[in-house]
């Protein structure tokens, strides 16, 4: 089976997009489940650039990748300077990466306008530069810039930048269309004049999507012969953005039959598209093809029930496949949730046919770790109110994917195990702000009761919410010490837009450890303060409840 190599550059390109921002630990993170999902290829950033790029070489190099490679990517040396002395040049080898990709100019515009050299010039900075970096990493690739806008422009030229690169030792020779201007039948007669030229030279594809063809550009181009593909994580990128390749990888996997990732790892495929957004606190597209929530949901009527009878009827691929799931409109279960209902109440046994309620049984068999063979009695009987629980949250702007501490929570008070370790009687929160430049101060007042004991507290904070964190734990850590050992990790406040005509919502993640495990939890609601306290609530009776289980075992 011919194979494809994936070469994801969220790191570095899709970090130029606008509202997308990563911390160090965020791309260490997405580093890690990059190569979970198996990438062969992982472009860390252009240690020359900026500190924070140059920090994650020295960082990364402590993770086990399970065979991913990191890719460092930088330009080729100064005009002026040989490599020996050119500074941003020399940090490419400081980084320590074992694979390195170096762009260069393709387009004698570029060249003239841009680098202002000549083109003489420009080939020998191509050739040189990756002859000088050859003996010195494990591979070498080169990214062609304006590839196919040089072509348009001097094709002769810009097959002479190609042949610079193979004289310098390039292993593969990435054609990249920087503008995403290039249509799909201009590119695929390009590519197959620089196949003409160089038939044995390996080829890549890096596109952008500013004409939105990215993704059928690289399809393009591997039906071709590119052998590596370059794209980034839901599409991210400057301006438009680059290919995605959540959209490549099941296209050429599926469709064309071509080995790119392993058939388990492809199943990670959705959930590695919606970690990305998490970490950059993007809200999800759900629209995207194969990963969006509504790529394969199927609203009431007769697409539904064609569906039901066989999902090919409106589906064109298993959404298994790509580790998504059918979506039946909730309304149609509720509906049959009901008659379910309406069935025990009469006592009449429709057992566990339904669909809904076996979709339900497992997915919390799966999150609560319980093996096949155990009974849920108590909760089939509240499958119902726990759908319609779950979906009126849902439609409050409540998120789950990320947020299983709060989920777990809820499921198992339909479980009847939901534990009340303290209850709230009021707090109050006051942000005193003065005149002059002095910051406010934050100070919160709580009152709570744990079992007979009535507890009243008051802390400052950093913030009104750390301030109601402090009081909280002021007044809690007397009857549960192990609470200390909560880290709150981070905080993530998301503004949805408003819903039924009310105002606008306010949804908060917090993400919280402690020596064992990480956690997370959501809060929704108008006022900021009321999300916070509700996603604080339920990190700590998690933290609670995870520590009894475990003082029980
Ligand atoms: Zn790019």
């Amino acid at each position: 089976m011919r194979q494809v190599k994936i070469y994801d550059t969220t790191l570095r390109d899709g970090t130029q997009a606008e509202d997308f921002n990563l911390s160090l630990a965020d791309k260490i993170r997405i580093a890690q489940k990059l190569a979970q999902l198996g990438i062969h290829y992982i472009e860390g950033g252009w240690p020359g650039s900026n500190p924070k790029d140059k920090d994650f070489f020295a960082e990364i190099r402590n993770y086990d990748l399970n065979g991913s490679r990191i890719t460092a990517f930088g330009s080729t040396h100064h005009k002026d300077r040989p490599p020996e002395s050119d500074p941003v040049f020399q940090e490419l080898l400081i980084s320590l990466a074992p694979v390195m990709t170096l762009f260069g100019k393709s387009s004698l515009f570029q060249v003239r306008e841009i680098l202002q050299t000549t083109p003489e010039r420009n080939l020998e900075l191509i050739t040189e530069s990756l002859a000088y970096l050859k003996p010195r990493v494990e591979e070498l690739f080169y990214d062609a810039e304006h590839f196919f806008d040089g072509f348009k422009d001097d094709r002769n030229y810009a097959l002479k930048t190609l042949q610079a690169a193979l004289d310098g030792g390039a292993q593969c020779l990435v054609l990249c269309d920087t503008n995403g201007g290039t249509l799909t039948s201009e590119l695929i007669e390009i590519i197959k004049v620089v196949e003409e030229r160089f038939p044995r030279a390996p080829l890549g594809i890096h596109a952008h999507n500013d004409s939105e063809l990215a993704v059928a550009n690289s399809i393009a181009a591997v039906a071709l012969g590119c052998g590596q593909v370059q794209g980034t994580i839901n599409g991210v990128g400057e301006r438009c953005g680059n290919a995605n390749l959540c959209s490549i990888i099941p296209n050429l996997q599926v469709k064309m039959g071509l080995e790119c990732l392993s058939a388990d790892n492809l199943k990670r495929l959705t959930e590695v598209s919606r970690f990305v957004y998490e970490v950059a606190n993007v809200r999800p597209n759900r629209y995207q093809p194969y990963v969006g929530k509504s790529a394969f949901a199927h609203k009431a009527g007769v697409h539904a029930a064609a569906v039901k009878r066989n999902p090919k009827a409106y589906e064109h691929i298993d959404p298994t496949l790509v580790g998504n799931v059918r979506v039946i409109p909730v309304s149609d279960l509720s509906g049959r949730g009901n008659i379910l209902m309406r069935a025990q109440e009469l006592g009449l046994d429709l057992g566990t046919h339904d669909a809904a309620v076996r979709h339900a049984l497992d997915k919390l068999r799966q999150i609560l770790n319980l093996d096949e063979g155990v009974n849920l009695p108590p909760f089939e009987s509240n499958v119902k109110t726990v759908l319609d629980k779950v979906k009126d949250l849902e439609s409050q702007g409540f998120q789950f994917e990320d947020a299983e501490a709060s989920l777990e929570l809820l499921l198992r008070a339909a479980l009847g195990q939901h534990k009340e370790y303290f209850q709230l009687q009021s707090y109050r929160v006051i942000d005193q702000k003065g005149v002059g430049s002095e910051p406010p101060v934050p100070e919160a007042t709580l009152r709570v009761r744990v079992g007979m004991h009535e507890v009243h507290t008051a802390a400052f904070g950093n913030g009104p919410v750390d301030a109601l964190y402090n009081a909280v734990l002021k007044a809690l850590v007397r009857f549960y010490p192990r609470l200390t050992e909560v880290i709150l990790e981070d905080y993530k406040v998301r503004v949805l837009p408003g819903m039924r005509g009310t105002g606008a919502m306010v949804r908060v993640l917090i993400i919280s450890r402690d020596g064992h495990a990480w956690w997370n939890t959501v809060g929704v609601a108008t006022d900021i303060i009321d999300a916070s306290w509700q996603a604080l609530v339920d990190s700590i009776n998690f933290k609670l409840f995870r520590d009894e289980q475990g003082a029980n075992k």
